[in-house]
């Protein structure tokens, strides 16, 4: 194998091999920019290295001649006493991991050579030394793995106030003496005066950086494979430590906040390398090495105009400028807030460098979901009191409630609240739609505050365990004896997960209220606007929404939905429907279950209505009811509390008898779904007829009604007859198809298709039932340790998992179809909305996703970026 390569040799497209640093550089060097000579020792012999803990034969030799031909190019030998070449060795790998690895400079001096650097700079001696103490400072930290601020002291005590600069030649001499000691002092040998083993050793130290914890770490936050190691850079040393007419400095060639175009840097005269962002003095903004150096100014605004023309998008880059000549070290494509990447992106149409269809791609799902969260203004004074886990992004101010009841009434005055719960159940539903915001000081992001949270676009912070709740005395108390009682004001950051006292101002987001119908207002909402537009245009997914309210339904359609994919109907058996259900399950003979059917008919063919209405003539897939009865019913505990104490009546006793018969040891897998509908005679059949006689009032309506956790093609039949005949009866037709949540249904999906006109797949459930965990229980219990221990790189239940789950949509998708080359196909769990998931989608050709209201845009989006 081939493992050096001159930066003559390289292109762009080499990342993988030679790191982004090294791909770049190469780049620049092609175009003609002045990149100081170099090469690049590949990722590949990295990996060997770290594999194997020897480098791969042959390396030594090719390093060597490409030193040869660096050293015949330049003129010096690396280290020659009286004429000294020096290079740094730079790590750099595929994906750019700021700060986490590590870097030495000026390899090649010692106590002659650094003689000879002074006479090569004219006598200049201060420079010279002051090039030599930063050797051993760096390669005494990062090489040899000396506490770095040993050399810090040693520099500070030496300044005494002073800055870095009024440091004369005398006093740096002295400073690599005593610099020298402490290398001797702490690792018992002297600091190693051969050049070449100087870098032999800069080289391995490189290497053995990719596995520093903060390295790991930092891989494991952004998902960043373990295993792509690191390339090795070795470029030709430039110096902006010459005086006052050298200098560094970082330039962007637009702003990455705003995507404004313009000159935005910083620059610091008579510097090296990290110094500038170090912040060992104050740098200067860009715009003034006009003032100090117009030539290296002008080409450098030129060459910033050329990467941005050739990459064709932001680029930020390193520079130096030795005595009045300009130097390139380093270029990227660089990262941005979400804002700017909307911005950028259709500026770069604008100016014809990309179509609209790149730049769709240069934008993401995740970065519109920012934008969509209003968020606390950075500059106002806060007291933060506690952090618990960011489960929906956002930013919220309200008075703290302790219960749903109390938050819907204060709520109902004109109050904004924030529900602090220990954790939330699905009684709380009521508080979390009337709270601005949900504080828990259980739970991790699965938990049902978190899940339901981000479904309804609501601020969340769960798992703030320094919180002490007490629902009872309707307060909390947070580290350092605060204690907030119910009415007091207190603020929640769902992006952060840090919960402060008082208010914290609010801005709200100007991208949420466009997709309300506002005009778009500014710059950054009409590139969301363009984008948007292009999206739609492209995407071949159709999108839909969650919704089970009226209200939810008008504002998915707001949003871009076209139907609903998922209509919930068992919140419509909640809040005073409760009186219903229970007469329901107590009743003891036909009659008496017929009348309490008789009773919710209407009701449920009002709440059809109104959705029908919302949705128009788009198509509103209803599900009939899922959830076991006994979630309907009161608690085992508090009834049986009841019954025991006085006063219980009757019916209390027959409830109680009631719950204690349907309590099921794993209910997610008990009497649900289908099995509900063919176990309770007339409860599916109600409501079917609710559903066909509400379509019946509203002109245009569109029904499909989805029977769920179906696991085997008989029961859909027995299900389907009695449906058919009720829409019969009515008059009305409705597609009638099932959702595919069960492992059995995917694999049987062939036999279940001659009875469903559609699928959806409901990948919550059939996420939990191929893995075998209960999605209510595993997150907290061990999803962080399968995490760090790569068993996947993020939660199953929010990115689909292709090799499992995913195989199974497939097989279904594939053998549905065979059957049924029209059947209409779509997906309704929580992946609906997640970026990865929805391109899975469309490379298994689904008809639709769909997911909650406030995902729209974002599934919208990610659909388009699929179908390019
Ligand atoms: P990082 O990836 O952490 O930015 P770099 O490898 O880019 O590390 O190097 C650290 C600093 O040293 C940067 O400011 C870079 O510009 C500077 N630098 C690297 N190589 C040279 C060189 N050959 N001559 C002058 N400065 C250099
Ligand atoms: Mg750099
Ligand atoms: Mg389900």
């Amino acid at each position: 194998a081939k493992y050096v390569y001159d930066f003559t040799e390289g292109n762009r497209n080499l990342k993988d091999l030679l790191g982004g640093k090294g791909a770049n550089l190469a780049e620049m060097t092609n175009l003609g920019l002045p990149v100081p000579p170099g090469f690049t020792i590949t990722t590949e012999a990295c990996r060997h290295y770290l594999a194997q803990g020897t480098v791969p034969d042959g390396l030594e030799d090719e390093v060597a001649a490409h030193l040869e031909a660096l050293e015949a190019g330049m003129g010096r030998k690396l280290g020659q006493a009286d004429d000294p070449l020096l290079v740094s060795v730079r790590s750099g790998a595929k994906f750019s991991m700021p700060g986490m690895m590590e870097t030495v400079l000026n390899i090649g001096l010692n106590d002659e050579s650094v003689r000879g650097l002074a006479k090569q700079a004219g006598g200049n001696d201060r420079f010279a030394w002051d090039s030599y103490r930063r050797l051993i400072q760096m390669f005494g930290k990062t090489v040899l793995g000396i506490d770095g601020e040993l050399f810090e002291h040693a520099l500070d005590a030496l300044k005494d106030g002073r800055q870095d600069t009024d440091l004369d030649a005398g006093e740096l001499q002295g400073l690599v003496e005593t610099y020298k000691g402490i290398v001797r002092e702490q690792t018992g040998r002297d600091f190693p005066s051969d050049p070449r083993e100087q870098m032999r050793l800069a080289v391995m130290a490189v290497f053995d950086s990719w596995n520093a914890p903060r390295a790991i770490l930092y891989r494991r936050q952004e998902r960043i494979p373990a295993d792509l190691g690191t390339a090795v850079n070795v470029v030709a040393m430039v110096f902006g430590n010459c005086g006052p007419d050298s200098g560094t400095g970082v330039a962007f060639t637009r702003d990455p906040g705003s995507g404004q175009q313009g000159v935005y840097g910083d620059y610091l005269q008579n510097a090296q390398g990290e110094d500038v962002v170090a912040g060992i003095r104050n740098t200067m903004p860009l715009q003034e090495l006009e003032r100090i150096d117009g030539r290296s100014y002008a080409e450098l605004l030129q060459i910033m105009e050329t990467l941005e023309n050739h990459y064709r998008d932001l680029c930020d880059i390193e520079f130096t400028i030795e005595r009045g000549k300009l130097w390139m070290l380093q270029t990227r494509v660089g990262k941005r807030t979400p804002g700017a990447a909307f911005r950028i992106a259709t500026q770069l149409v604008d100016q014809g460098l990309i179509t609209m269809d790149e730049a769709v791609t240069r934008v993401t799902g995740g970065q519109l979901a920012q934008l969509m969260f209003p968020r606390f203004d950075g500059g106002a004074r806060k007291k933060k009191i506690a952090k618990g886990m960011n489960a929906s992004p956002g930013a919220a101010v309200g008075k703290a409630v302790f219960s749903s009841e109390r938050a819907v009434e204060l709520a109902g005055q004109g109050e904004d609240v924030i529900l602090v719960r220990r954790e939330t159940n699905p009684d709380d539903l009521s508080g979390m739609i009337a709270a601005r915001g949900i504080l828990t000081s259980r739970g991790g992001k699965t938990s049902h505050a978190a899940v339901v949270a981000r479904g309804m676009g609501k601020t969340c912070v769960c798992g703030a365990e320094e919180l002490e709740v007490s629902t009872s005395e309707r307060r909390f108390t947070a580290p350092d004896g605060v204690v907030v009682s119910e009415g007091d004001v207190i603020s929640i950051d769902g992006t952060t997960g840090e919960v402060y006292l008082g208010e914290v101002p609010v801005v709200a987001s100007a991208v949420v209220e466009y997709f309300e119908g506002a005009e778009p207002s500014d710059g950054l909402v009409t590139a969301v606007d363009r984008i948007m537009r292009h999206a739609d245009e492209v995407r071949r997914l159709k999108v839909r929404a969650n919704a089970d309210t009226p209200e939810d339904a008008a504002r998915a359609r707001r949003f871009g939905a076209q139907g609903i994919g998922l209509c919930r109907t068992e919140h419509m058996f909640l809040g005073e429907r409760r009186q219903l259900v229970e007469d329901l399950v107590l009743a003891s003979t036909d009659e008496e279950r017929q009348a309490a059917l008789d009773a919710l008919e209407p009701l449920q063919k009002s709440d059809f209505i109104g959705i029908f209405q919302a949705m128009g003539d788009n198509p509103v897939t209803i599900r009939l009811i899922d959830p076991p009865l006994h979630e309907f019913l009161p608690d085992l505990v508090e009834l049986s509390v009841k019954v025991a104490t006085e006063g219980a009546s009757d019916k209390d006793r027959r409830l109680l008898a009631a719950v204690k018969r349907l309590h099921e040891q794993n209910p997610m897998l008990g009497l649900r779904g289908v099995r509900l509908g063919l176990v309770i005679p007339g409860l599916f059949a109600m409501q079917v007829r609710a559903i066909a006689q509400a379509a019946k009032e509203v002109p245009g309506a569109r029904p499909e009604i989805m029977i769920p956790l179906v696991a085997a093609v008989q029961e859909l039949e027995a299900v389907r007859e009695e449906a058919v005949k009720i829409l019969e009866e009515v008059g009305v037709a409705a597609l009638i198809g099932t959702m595919i949540e069960v492992p059995r249904a995917a694999l049987t999906a062939g036999q279940i298709a001659e009875a469903a006109e559609f699928f959806s797949f409901g990948t919550n459930d059939l996420t939990q039932m191929t893995w075998g965990f209960s999605r209510d229980d595993v997150e907290a219990a061990f999803f962080s340790r399968y995490l760090d221990l790569g068993i996947f790189g993020v939660s199953p239940f929010e990115t689909l998992d292709r090799e499992g789950v995913g195989r199974l949509v497939r097989i279904a998708a594939e053998e549905g179809r065979a059957v049924r080359p029209d059947l209409h196909l779509g997906i309704c769990g929580e992946h609906g909305g997640d970026p990865d998931s929805v391109h899975f989608c469309h490379e298994v050709g689904l008809d639709y996703v769909s997911c909650s209201p406030f995902r729209i845009p974002v599934a919208r989006l990610e659909a388009g970026r699929a179908a390019l």
